[in-house]
């Protein structure tokens, strides 16, 4: 008999962007019903670590769909299709939600830790944006420093003078600022250094190759250098072998997060991570 096909979230997606059609609005359909679903959506979190101490500097949140007869969609598939219509916005409201409420379990169980949530470009022209964060961070009397947020180059650069407003309050909120995928998007060294941020993560594409691309390697070694002169800590993303933390030393890269240490898990997992994380067995690898 012919195998049922069960399509992939990957497979939906494709329709969806290549259609204008049926399967878009399926998607948004799900997507919608997902936002009220109380099951649907959770986030992970993998750790960033300190290179110079093996400590945990902090854990990035990263959102997880499972779709009720899909299974796991990728963030990468579905985020893309809440961006191009008014999704995104409600979605980037729970993703806060569920953030702030496990940073806030964290601390109150002594062991706090920075979460960073991902903002998309079009959240960062929502003028409804810096009185929703502002409010999670209250409703549970959060301190701002436990909350970071990441945007891209591209996200910025689509409109400066409403983004550089807007992460300005931000940070006069208290949150730590990044700029996310460093390298991949376009940027006028111009609003670079304008932007008030305090981490630049440079994106995995450079960093997964530069134990073997010399071309990669010497971006990488351009991006720390460039971090470091606007005074910003740099983090590594996509670090998956002990090679890359090795080269990222010696650079003098801040931070590194990546499939070598761990990858994104649910918040229990994390905690457990935590306990059983050594930082000096690690560090007792180095060179
Ligand atoms: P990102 O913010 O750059 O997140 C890093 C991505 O790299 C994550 O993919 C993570 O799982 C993956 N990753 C981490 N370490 C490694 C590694 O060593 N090797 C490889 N190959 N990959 C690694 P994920 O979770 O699929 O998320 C993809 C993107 O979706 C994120 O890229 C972010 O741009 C977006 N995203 C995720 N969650 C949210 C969210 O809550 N809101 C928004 N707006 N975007 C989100
Ligand atoms: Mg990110
Ligand atoms: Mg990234
Ligand atoms: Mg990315």
């Amino acid at each position: 008999y012919a195998a049922k096909k069960v399509k992939t979230g990957a497979m939906l997606y494709q329709e969806a962007m290549n259609t204008d059609g049926a399967a878009h609005l399926l998607l948004l359909g799900d997507l919608r019903r997902a936002m009220d679903a109380e099951d649907q959506l959770s986030l992970h979190y993998q750790p960033k670590i300190d290179l110079a101490t093996g400590h945990v500097r902090g854990v990035e949140a990263l959102i997880r769909w499972k779709h009720p007869d899909r299974g796991m969609v990728s963030p990468a598939d579905f985020i893309p299709v809440a961006e191009n219509t008014g999704l995104i916005n409600p979605f980037t409201l729970r993703a806060l939600q569920m953030a702030v409420r496990q940073a806030h379990e964290w601390k109150i169980a002594g062991t706090p830790l920075p979460v960073a949530v991902n903002l998309s470009p079009r959240c960062l022209l929502d003028p409804g944006l810096i009185n929703q964060v502002a409010d999670q961070l209250r409703q549970l009397d959060l301190p701002a420093d436990l909350l970071h947020l990441e945007v891209t180059e591209t996200a910025v650069m689509a409109d400066p003078e409403m983004a550089l407003a807007t992460l300005h309050q931000l940070k006069a909120l208290g949150i730590q600022l990044s700029i996310d995928d460093f390298g991949t998007g376009y940027s006028s060294m111009a609003y670079l250094k304008q932007l008030p941020v305090s981490e630049l993560k440079i994106d995995r594409t450079f960093v997964g190759t530069m134990d073997t691309d010399h071309n990669d390697a010497t971006l990488v070694r351009a991006a720390v250098d460039l971090g470091h002169n606007l005074g910003l800590t740099v983090t590594a993303e996509g670090v998956e072998t002990e090679a890359q933390v090795a080269a990222l030393s010696v650079l003098g890269c801040d931070n590194a997060q990546g499939y070598y240490f761990a990858r994104p898990m649910p918040a229990g997992d994390l905690t457990a991570w935590r306990l059983a994380h050594s930082a000096s067995a690690y560090l007792s690898r180095q060179p």
